[in-house]
C-alpha cells in the first residue's frame, strides 16, 4: 500500500478519536462541561430476565444474551407550545417542581408512549393551565437535557405556535404560576428552565421584532 493513503487514514483515525474525545465532554457546540452518561450506563441487568448485562455500541443499546430483549438509548420527546394571545403575548409557566424549579418554562411536556405530539401538547395545555389549545405551525425543535446532573435525561423538544380556543386560566398543582409575557417582558435566560427555552424564545422574540 503507499504510504500517502496510509497516512491519511492514520490522521484521520486520529481526528475521529480526538472528536470522540472531545464529545465524550461535551467540549463541542454546548456552553456547559459535563460528562456524558447516557440513560443505559446504569441498566445492569436485563429488565425482562435479571440476565447480567453490558450496554453495547459505547452505552448505545443492550441486548440481553438470555432473552433477547433489546432496547436503544434515546432522546425522550416533549411537545410544547409557543400560546399567543390576542395581544400576541406568549404564555409562560412558572415551575413548581425540580429540575429548574420556580424557573419559566413554555407550556408543555413529555409525550405518552404512541401519542401525536400535537394531541400531547393539547393534553399537556389542558393539564397544565386548563386552556383548550390549537397548534398552528411547527416552530422548531431543540435537543437538550432535563435539568443539570450528569444523568440528566437527554429530551427532544418539539414547538408550535398555538392559539387559545377557549378555557380559563388555572395553574396546575405542578405549575407555580403562568402569566402572559409582552415581547419586551420576557424573562432574561437565566429565569428560563432548561436551554432550550431561552434558544426558542430568542428565535421567537427575533422573528417577531
Ligand atoms: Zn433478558
Amino acid at each position: 500500500m503507499p504510504r500517502t493513503p496510509h497516512r491519511v487514514f492514520v490522521a484521520d483515525a486520529l481526528g475521529c478519536l480526538l472528536l470522540l474525545f472531545l464529545g465524550r465532554f461535551r467540549l463541542l457546540g454546548h456552553a456547559r462541561i459535563l460528562p456524558d452518561v447516557g440513560e443505559l450506563e446504569s441498566w445492569k441487568h436485563c429488565p425482562r430476565c435479571g440476565t447480567a448485562l453490558e450496554p453495547l455500541d459505547g452505552g448505545a443499546r443492550i441486548e440481553c444474551p438470555q432473552c433477547g430483549f433489546r432496547y436503544y438509548a434515546s432522546s425522550k420527546p416533549t411537545a410544547s407550545g409557543l400560546v399567543l394571545d390576542d395581544e400576541g403575548r406568549i404564555l409562560l409557566a412558572r415551575r413548581a417542581q425540580e429540575p429548574d424549579q420556580g424557573k419559566w418554562d413554555l407550556p408543555g411536556g413529555f409525550l405518552n408512549e404512541g401519542e401525536d405530539p400535537r394531541d400531547g401538547l393539547r393534553r399537556e395545555l389542558v393539564e397544565e393551565a386548563s386552556l383548550d389549545v390549537e397548534p398552528l405551525e411547527f416552530f422548531d425543535f431543540v435537543v437538550d437535557r432535563y435539568g443539570d446532573e450528569d444523568d440528566a435525561q437527554w429530551t427532544l423538544n418539539l414547538y408550535w405556535t398555538c392559539r387559545v380556543l377557549r378555557g380559563t386560566l388555572s395553574a396546575a398543582d405542578d405549575v407555580a404560576e403562568l402569566r402572559w409575557f409582552a415581547r419586551d417582558e420576557l424573562p432574561p435566560p437565566a429565569e428560563l428552565a432548561f436551554r432550550n427555552n431561552a434558544k426558542v424564545i430568542s428565535r421567537w422574540r427575533d422573528e417577531h421584532a
